[in-house]
Formats: C-alpha cells, structure tokens, sequence
C-alpha cells in the first residue's frame, strides 16, 4: 500500500454555533477559536502543498466562523491543492456561495441526520438548523456548488436513515455518505444511544441493497471497514460481482480504515490525529511541519505496520481490504491495534470469541 497523504481535514476553528449531540470535537460558541491565524494557515499550506497533494477540507466547528476562511481556501487553491468545506449550513448566503466559488472549493460537504425538522433539530440540538440545511443546499444548487450530504446516525434518528437517504437525493446531492458514530468528543456521552453490532449490521445490508441498485447518487458507508468484507461475502452468495462506482471526495479508496495511512485531521490547535474520530496526537504541526511527521511519528507509523494488529483483526484475511476501526478498538477496547468491536466476524482458526462493550 501507499501511504501518501490523500485527504486531510484541517480543523480551522473549534467555535461552532451549534452543539450537536455526537460532535467529535465538542465545538460550541463557547469553544476557543484555536491558532490558525492566516499567516499560520499559509505557512502550514507551503509545507502541505511540498510534499503531497491531498484534499484538503476545512471543517471545525463551523469553519465559516472563521474570518479568513477564504483566504485561506483561495491560497490553498492558488498551491494546487483541492479544497473542500465541510458546514453545517446555517451561515449559507448567496455571498457565501460567491466566495465558495470565487476562492476556487470545489465540493461542499453539508450535513443531514434526519429527513425532519423534528429529527435533525432534536439531534443538532438547534430549532432552524433542519431548515437551514435545505436552504443551503437550494443555494448550491442556485450557484452550481457540487455538495455532498454526510449523515450521522445513533439509535436516535436511526428510524429516519432511509427516509434521510431519499431526502438527500431529491435535494440534489452528487454524493451521500452515511456514518454511525464513532464515540469520541460529545458522543462519548451517548454510549447507550450508539447502534451496536447487529442493528449496524442490517444497516450495512440494506445499504449494500441500495448501492447495488444506485445510478444516480454516489453512496458509501464512511468508516464502516467492515462493509468491504461484507460486501464481498454478499455478492459471493448472491454470485453477482460487487459493482463500485468512484467516489466523489469522500476518504474511501480500496480499503476500509485508512487513518494514519492514507488521511489524516489537523485540529484547531495543530495536534495532528490519524483520522478525525481518533482522539491522538501523533505530533503537533505548529513544532514539527507535517511532511516531517507524516513519515515519522510513531502512530502513525502503527496504523501503517498490518502485523502489529491484534485480536480478531490481526488474525484476519480481509486486514487489507479492512483494517478495522482503529478509533472504535481505542475507545471500546482500551488499544488501538486491537479488533474493531462493531465487526462480527470471527477468522478462520481463531480461537476468541467477539468483545463488544456495546451489546
Ligand atoms: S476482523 Fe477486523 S479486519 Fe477482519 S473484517 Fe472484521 S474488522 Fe475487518
Ligand atoms: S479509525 Fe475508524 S473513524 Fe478513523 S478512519 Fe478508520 S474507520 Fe474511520
């Protein structure tokens, strides 16, 4: 495998105007803002832009709380890196989408837990952030911004994940990413509402059902490694051949979990973590510049070396197309080499039995 960095959300601000439920980042307006000034922006784009190519997105908390969000995304531009944004919506004005366009992002990520003002507030903890939602992707699509629609899901709104789904079509999106949480920031705090192995399961299936039958919207479960074992399983027993159509700027490439090998997040204070539901620093890139610590820090190194996992998934033939959740084996199971506890599957030959805190 080659583990050059592909895709990196930089957290520009932690202040967020809303206070999700599951936020991994437990942003608020209360929140610090973080280092990023512009100067330090650019300073981190030069070194980025030397030694990769990634897409870049800028998230936060609400990245469009951040003043210099376009400067920032136009010098990111400027260096031949592709920029995205990921908002939650609220902030979306016609000049919003004018500058979008004019600092050169190309994609916008919003997102959408529910197909209701009901649902989506309740889990966004916000009256209007549902309405806000549908009104900023009626502005993309006004202004011709590719959007993609990333979806959350614990057994809260879980009722309404097909219904969200369909939403997410007719709203116009060109992608929509589907995720169960993973517990780390906030969501830490709804252990018991996060969906457990079987229930993820059966979301997986009907997914995969989806997927199959899918020709317009592009369709991915983000950070489900697993899907790509079950996915070959399933098309086997059906003797069909799993058909999988490119992804539009999502993370996902030929294997399942690609934290520290592939992507990575920059957080508001420049601790740089393999993914951005893995609560670890592997260095700070305020001290040392990314390019050095992309190929030197210790874990992000783990995530690269395959033998060193553990438990079921270091016993397993699919490591490769997989890999486990390295995130939910850290907070579920005390190590992030260990198994990924939401997967079922028990390898050939080995000996244990499944560990899952959640069931
Ligand atoms: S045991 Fe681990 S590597 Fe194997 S399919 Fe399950 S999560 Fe993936
Ligand atoms: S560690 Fe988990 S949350 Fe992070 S990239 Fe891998 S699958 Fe996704």
């Amino acid at each position: 495998m080659d583990f050059k960095l592909k895709w990196l959300a930089w957290e520009i601000t932690r202040r967020c105007n809303l206070d999700c439920v599951h936020c991994r980042s437990a942003s608020s307006l209360k929140s610090p803002a973080g280092v990023w000034t512009l100067e330090r922006a650019k300073t981190f784009l030069n070194d980025l832009a030397g030694f990769a190519s990634p897409v870049v997105v800028l998230t936060g908390g609400e990245p469009l709380l951040h003043k210099n969000v376009f400067d920032i995304a136009a010098y990111g531009t400027a260096k031949g890196l592709r920029m995205a944004l990921a908002t939650n919506g609220t902030m979306v004005t016609d000049n919003t989408c004018q500058q979008i366009l004019k600092s050169g992002i190309q994609v916008v990520a919003l997102s959408l837990d529910g197909a209701s003002a009901a649902v989506h507030d309740n889990f966004r903890r916000q009256p209007g952030a549902f309405d806000a939602v549908i009104r900023a992707a009626g502005l993309f699509r006004k202004h011709n911004i590719p959007f993609i629609i990333n979806s959350s899901f614990t057994k809260r709104n879980r009722p309404d994940l097909e219904k969200t789904f369909m939403l997410a079509k007719e709203l116009g999106a060109t992608a929509w990413y589907m995720f169960m949480i993973v517990p780390m920031g906030r969501a830490k705090e709804v252990l018991d509402e996060l969906i457990g192995p079987e229930e993820y399961d059966r979301i997986l299936r009907w997914h995969f059902e989806q997927e199959m039958k899918e020709t317009d919207i592009l369709m991915r479960p983000t950070c489900a490694p697993h899907y790509y074992r079950l996915v070959r399983e399933w098309a086997r027993e059906m003797g069909i051949k799993y058909r999988r159509r490119s992804l539009a700027w999502s993370t996902g490439g030929g294997k399942g979990c690609l934290a520290g090998q592939t992507i990575a997040l920059v957080d508001a204070f420049g601790e740089v973590q393999p993914c951005s539901y893995f609560d670890k620093s592997a260095g700070n890139c305020l001290k040392t510049p990314l390019s050095k610590l992309w190929y030197s820090a210790p874990l992000l190194l783990r995530m690269r070396d395959f033998n060193s996992y553990e438990g079921r998934c270091g016993a397993c033939p699919y490591i490769k197309v997989c890999g486990g959740c390295r995130a939910r084996a850290d907070v579920l199971l005390g190590s992030d080499l260990d198994e990924d506890p939401m997967c079922r599957y028990i390898p050939p030959g080995y000996e244990g039995g499944l560990r899952n805190p959640l069931d």
